[in-house]
C-alpha cells in the first residue's frame, strides 16, 4: 500500500477511554472493515482527545491505547491494508490544531449540538476543560492532516465533521485555493446505538455498553434488564415496537429482516412474550461477538505484535501529517525556518 495512491482517503478513529463496544461495531467498526480494501484508510487511537475529560485518569487513556488497537484487529481492521496511528505521536496533529482553533470562534464551539449533548451528559458546566470545548478544532485537524475526504462514523459525529468542514472553508479562503478538501460524514442507515439502558447512545462513558469482550453470560444479563414496553405486562397484551430497545437491537443485529417484521406484527397484536424476544437478541448478540472476543483473546497474547503494528502504523502516519502541516503553513503564508 502506497501512501497518496488514488483511491478516496479514510479517516477514522476513536477515543481511547475503554474497549469498544456494539454501538462502535454498528455505528462504524463494520464499515471500516468494508471499505478498506477501496480506501486509503486510516485508523487514529485518539488519545489525546480522550484526555479532553479523562486529564483526571491518564493511566485510563493510556491502557486503553493497547485495548482499542486490540478491538480493530478483532474485528477485521487488517493492517496489511489500514494504517493505524497513534494520535499522540503524531505532533503535527497537535500542531494543526493549534492553528485551526484561530479559525473558530467560542461561540461556534459552545453551538454545536454533539459538544452541547457531551456536555450535559457529563455535568460539565464552567468548568468544563478548555480541550473539551475545543475538540471539534483538533478533530478538524485529524481529519484534514491526512486529507481525509471519507469519514465512517455514528450518527452522533455529523454535526463534528459540519464543523471541520467549516474550518476547512475558512483556512482555503485564507490560502486563496482548495488546499484542504472538505470531509464527508458516512453514517450507516441504522443510526446510533441506544444504551442497554434505553438511553438514547450507547457510551463508553456512560455505563450503558456491550463490549465486544464481553461474555456469553455478560450479554444474556445485558438484554435481560433491557428496556420493553413498560406497559406490555403479560405475553397476551398488545406490545408498543417504537422506543423498545429490544426491537432496536434486532433491527441492527438480526440478519433476518423478514423474520423481524413477522415479529414486530405479533408482539404489535399480542401474543409475544418478552422473553422469546430477548433470548433471540441474546443468541444474535452472543454469535455476532464470540468470534471476536476469542480473536481478541488469542491477539492479546502477543502484545509485542501489536506495538510492531502501531509503530509501523504511527511512522507512516507521521510523513503525511507533517506534510499536510508544512503545506498549511506555507499557504498561510507564515513563517518557516
Ligand atoms: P466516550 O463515551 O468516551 O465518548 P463513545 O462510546 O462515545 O466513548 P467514541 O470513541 O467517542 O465512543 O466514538 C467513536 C466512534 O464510534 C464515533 O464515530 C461514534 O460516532 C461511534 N459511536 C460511538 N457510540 C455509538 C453508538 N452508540 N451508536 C453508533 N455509533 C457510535
Ligand atoms: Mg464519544
Amino acid at each position: 500500500m502506497s501512501p497518496r495512491s488514488s483511491r478516496p482517503v479514510i479517516l477514522t478513529g476513536d477515543r481511547t477511554t475503554g474497549p469498544l463496544h456494539l454501538g462502535h461495531y454498528v455505528g462504524s467498526l463494520r464499515n471500516r472493515v468494508a471499505l478498506q480494501y477501496s480506501h486509503e484508510q486510516y485508523v487514529l487511537l485518539a488519545d489525546t482527545q480522550a484526555l479532553t475529560d479523562n486529564a483526571n485518569d491518564p493511566g485510563k487513556v493510556r491502557r486503553n491505547v493497547i485495548e482499542v488497537a486490540l478491538d480493530y484487529l478483532a474485528v477485521g481492521i487488517a493492517p496489511s491494508v489500514s494504517t493505524i496511528c497513534v494520535q499522540s505521536a503524531l505532533p503535527a496533529l497537535a500542531e494543526l490544531t493549534l492553528l485551526y482553533l484561530n479559525f473558530v470562534s467560542v461561540a461556534r464551539l459552545e453551538r454545536n449540538p454533539t459538544i452541547k449533548d457531551e456536555i450535559q451528559a457529563r455535568g460539565f458546566g464552567r468548568d468544563i476543560p478548555a480541550g473539551f470545548l475545543c475538540y471539534p478544532a483538533a478533530q478538524a485537524a485529524d481529519i484534514t492532516a491526512f486529507k481525509a475526504s471519507v469519514v465512517p462514523v455514528g450518527e452522533d459525529q455529523a454535526p463534528i465533521i459540519e464543523q471541520t468542514n467549516e474550518i476547512v472553508r475558512r483556512i482555503n479562503r485564507q490560502v486563496g485555493r482548495t488546499l484542504l478538501p472538505e470531509a464527508r460524514a458516512l453514517i450507516p442507515a441504522s443510526g446510533r446505538l441506544p444504551g442497554v439502558d434505553g438511553k438514547e447512545k450507547m457510551s463508553k462513558s456512560q455505563g450503558n455498553a456491550i463490549p465486544l469482550s464481553a461474555s456469553d453470560d455478560d450479554i444474556a444479563l445485558a438484554v435481560q434488564r433491557m428496556y420493553t414496553d413498560p406497559d406490555h405486562l403479560r405475553a397476551a397484551d398488545p406490545g408498543r415496537v417504537e422506543g423498545n430497545v429490544v426491537f432496536t437491537y434486532l433491527d441492527a443485529f438480526d440478519p433476518d429482516v423478514d423474520a423481524v417484521a413477522a415479529l414486530k406484527a405479533e408482539y404489535r397484536r399480542g401474543g409475544l412474550g418478552d422473553m422469546v424476544l430477548k433470548r433471540r437478541l441474546a443468541g444474535i448478540l452472543q454469535d455476532t461477538i464470540a468470534p471476536i472476543r476469542e480473536r481478541r483473546a488469542a491477539l492479546a497474547k502477543d502484545p509485542d505484535t501489536i506495538l510492531d503494528i502501531l509503530r509501523a502504523g504511527t511512522a507512516r502516519g507521521r510523513g503525511l501529517t507533517e506534510q499536510t502541516k508544512a503545506e498549511v503553513i506555507d499557504g498561510l503564508g507564515l513563517f518557516r525556518l
